[in-house]
């Protein structure tokens, strides 16, 4: 049974089909999924009740994105005091995050996403829950941050892992699991299938990051959970390997990592 261990499900471009997007997901073997919230979306926080009732083994994240830090400019610690809140609303939530840095579209100014992140593996710190990762060019700050704040001892995943493999190194050096996304399965994608083939088994996620980045033959249509098959289809044969034992590796990581 595959897990999509990172997708946004709860967000407005589910709402009006999300029975058929779960028939969907089962129909294609994906028994669970890690449902990412967004703590300062009020909304997506309600829709995440709707989300389980039709789907009682998903789980959830709750985080301050990058992209979001800025409202937090004024008060970083509130970024850690409202997911802290969202969590203990959420009896289904098992990890912070996403939260990290993004200087691709630096949507806020970087000194208050590093704020905004370190204040958040304080709080990871505290209630001792796993960090779900959001980089993008943004590598040694991120590395950064996440030594100075003893990351390594909470642990976590970087979520649509798409450096290079020294990068990949890194991360596995941290403790940190890698999470791949249909990325992979774009022809291109050279490095990042140099990644799903070094990456130990026992330290490998996928995920879709629904509604973004659909696999091929999908890409550029709403991506959704059921779609993770193919990703995990991929990357077995990058490893010469079966779907089903990356389905059965990836669950195991995703139930000791997050707890069930
Ligand atoms: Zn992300
Ligand atoms: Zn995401």
């Amino acid at each position: 049974m595959l897990i999509d261990s990172h997708c946004h499900i709860a967000g407005p471009e589910f709402a009006g089909d999300l029975d058929q997007v779960v028939t969907r997901a089962r129909e294609a073997g994906v028994g669970r999924a890690f449902v990412i919230l967004a703590a300062d979306d009020q909304p997506e926080l309600e829709q995440a009740n709707q989300v389980s009732a039709r789907w009682d083994s998903v789980r959830f994240s709750i985080g301050v994105h990058p992209h979001a830090a800025g409202k937090f400019a004024s008060d970083p610690e509130e970024a850690a005091g409202q997911v802290g809140r969202a969590l203990a609303a959420q009896p289904l939530s098992r990890a912070i995050g996403e939260i990290g840095l993004d200087y691709h579209y630096d949507f806020a100014p970087r000194d208050v996403q590093q704020q905004v992140f370190r204040e958040q593996i304080r709080l990871a710190h505290r209630l001792k829950r796993p960090v779900v990762i959001h980089t993008r060019e943004a590598e040694d700050d991120t590395f950064r941050v996440l030594t100075e704040e003893r990351a390594s001892e909470i642990g976590g995943v970087f979520h649509c892992f798409t450096g290079d493999r020294d990068m990949a190194r890194r991360a596995l050096d941290l403790g940190f699991h890698l999470s791949l996304a249909g990325i992979v399965t774009f022809p291109r994608a050279l490095e990042l299938k140099e990644v799903a083939r070094m990456v130990p088994l026992d330290r490998l996620l996928v995920e879709t990051d629904s509604p973004f980045l659909a696999p091929v033959p999908h890409r550029g249509k709403r991506n959704e959970p059921a779609h993770v098959a193919r990703v995990a289809e991929v990357i077995a044969e990058l490893r010469n390997t079966s779907a089903e034992a990356v389905a059965e590796a990836t669950g195991e990581n995703f139930d000791r990592l997050f707890v069930p």
